[in-house]
């Protein structure tokens, strides 16, 4: 029988390329839900393509404009609107493999639902995890689901672990996570407070949203996959090492007991993790480019600097915290890097912000998504008055 997907944020750098994948085995799946928050244009076409049951618009005069297009060009598609509706489509009973693929703290209320309503959950959005921490691992737990990740680093991780995750804590001594070290690898440091967000987003080896872009650039990026590596694989966070591998060919790897090393390598193409997710424990063709051994450059690694890099530090550093801490770095990150996108900070400030909003934070109990969501909102608040104090300065 044919898989029914809903695709959330299929708009994205992800989306499309998840779409790309599944249109490589139409025999396998069909489109159950597309969603998107304000690309019309682009959501019309795959609306088109792909024939799902229902198109969400998180901003309701982006979805009556879609709704509208869709009834001219004699589309069946439904379309609804609002946030509530990406629950109603990651949840259909329907549907059987949810891809979360929206970026930002904005995808954990889906990504809850699609755990709890047992889905395969295709995990791209790593803020979910960073900020749902125990509560979305009960919630995969309770509903049965099946939590794959999508990051490639976190892919090639589960690649290289044993089958069986009971004879993981015996044998696997650590597990060591990749970083490209992004577009300021060999840039002064001195000179980051003239970056420009065109810069920060130019990344070397892979095209993405402006999100992770810039917390590649930051190597944010890296801290929030450390705290998405605790989660997904319940290593202790000092079994979690980070080496930079600027040419990206070597995803990520796993040091067993033995010292033995299994890594998994590749093109870098987010269409090989994504289709293993989607056709595991399975292979199926992804569209990606072998690699070429005979071509290959010379791959060099090095250890993360912590003066150019300070944000890195911060994963332990929440990790160590009590529950809720990741959810208070991730939300002053998202604040700090919009403020960087629209010209209020400094590149270099990103990182006084989520250090400024992450001192002097007490914890509160995390039993629930609420409890989550409220730390969420508060570390939002306190962050804009950080990118309002500096940038005044
Ligand atoms: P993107 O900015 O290209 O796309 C984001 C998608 O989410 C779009 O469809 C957008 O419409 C939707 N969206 C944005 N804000 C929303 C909101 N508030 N509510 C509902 N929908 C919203 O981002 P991306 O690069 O595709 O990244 C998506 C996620 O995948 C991120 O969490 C990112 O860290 C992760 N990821 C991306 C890559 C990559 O190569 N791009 C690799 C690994 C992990
Ligand atoms: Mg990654």
């Amino acid at each position: 029988m044919k898989q029914q997907i809903t695709i959330l944020g299929s708009t994205g750098s992800i989306g499309v390329n998840t779409l790309d994948v599944v249109a490589r085995h139409r025999q396998r799946f069909d489109v159950f839900a597309l969603s998107a928050a304000t690309r019309v244009d682009l959501l019309l076409e795959q609306c088109l393509r792909f024939e799902p049951v229902h198109a969400v618009m998180t901003q309701a005069a982006a979805a009556a404009e879609l709704a509208d297009r869709l009834k001219q060009a004699g589309s069946r598609t439904r379309v609804l609107a609002g946030a509530d509706a990406l629950e109603r489509i990651a949840q259909d009973e329907r549907v059987q493999v949810v891809m979360a693929a929206i970026v930002g703290a904005a995808g954990l209320p889906a990504c809850l639902a699609a755990a709890r309503a047992g889905k395969r959950l295709l995990l791209a959005n790593k803020e979910a995890l960073v900020v749902g921490g125990e509560v979305f691992l009960q919630a995969v737990r309770q509903g049965g689901a099946r939590l794959l990740p999508i990051d490639s680093e976190h892919s090639a991780i589960f690649q290289s672990l044993p089958e069986d995750p009971a004879s993981w804590p015996e044998r696997v001594e650590k597990i060591i996570l990749t970083a490209s070290g992004g577009p300021f690898l060999e840039r002064d440091p001195a000179s980051f407070h003239q970056v420009t967000p065109e810069q920060a987003c130019k990344h070397p080896n892979w095209v993405m949203g402006r999100k992770i872009s810039v917390d590649s650039a930051t190597m944010m990026n890296k801290a929030l996959e450390v705290i998405e590596a605790r989660y997904l694989f319940g290593m202790r966070p000092d079994q979690i090492e980070v080496v930079i591998h600027p040419q990206s060919i070597i995803h990520s790897l796993v040091q067993y007991r033995d010292t033995s090393v299994v890594a998994q390598l590749g093109t870098p193409d987010m269409r090989v993790p994504i289709a293993y997710g989607l056709s595991w424990p399975e292979r199926v063709e992804s569209g990606a480019r072998p690699l070429d051994f005979k071509a290959l450059p010379t791959m060099t690694f090095l250890a993360p600097d912590a003066r150019r890099f300070p944000g890195l530090a911060l994963a332990w550093e929440v990790l160590a915290g009590p529950a809720g801490s990741t959810a208070v770095l991730n939300a002053a990150n998202e604040v700090a890097v919009q403020a960087f996108l629209d010209g209020a900070i400094g590149f270099d400030q990103i990182h006084q912000v989520n250090r400024g909003t992450l001192d002097g934070w007490s914890a509160p109990v995390v039993t629930a998504l609420e409890d989550l969501l409220a730390i969420d909102q508060q570390a939002r608040v306190r962050a804009a008055d950080w990118v309002r104090r500096l940038g005044a300065r």
